[in-house]
């Protein structure tokens, strides 16, 4: 049974992966929520596309399965922000950091 927490989605500060379709300005991503998957800290909504979404505020951690990270509590993110940056094919959150 989850326990009973409140808390903030870290808001994502930068996103250089341009080829993702939620990513705006070259360093904004404008999904509403990201997940962070694991093992690896992956952006798992990075999706290339002829088309760009979001939404016009920028977009926060609505969930990450890093539970190795220190930032993780309750396999959600606790970092005041996160920089993602692009490699190769995907995307991965920089502001990870293990345990
Ligand atoms: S890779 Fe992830 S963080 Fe970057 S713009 Fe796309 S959805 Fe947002
Ligand atoms: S800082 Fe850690 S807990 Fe937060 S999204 Fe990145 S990998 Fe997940």
């Amino acid at each position: 049974m989850p326990t009973s927490i409140t808390m903030q989605m870290a808001p994502i500060k930068s996103c250089n992966a341009t080829d993702c379709s939620y990513n705006k300005s070259g360093n904004e991503c404008h999904a509403m929520a990201i997940t962070v998957g694991g093992p690896s800290p992956d952006c798992d909504t990075f999706m290339r596309g002829p088309n760009k979404g979001g939404v016009e505020q920028t977009g926060a951690v609505g969930a990450c399965k890093v539970d190795n990270c220190k930032y993780n509590r309750n396999l959600e993110c606790s970092a005041g922000g996160v920089d993602v940056v692009a490699s190769r094919n995907h995307a991965l959150c920089h502001t990870f950091s293990a345990k």
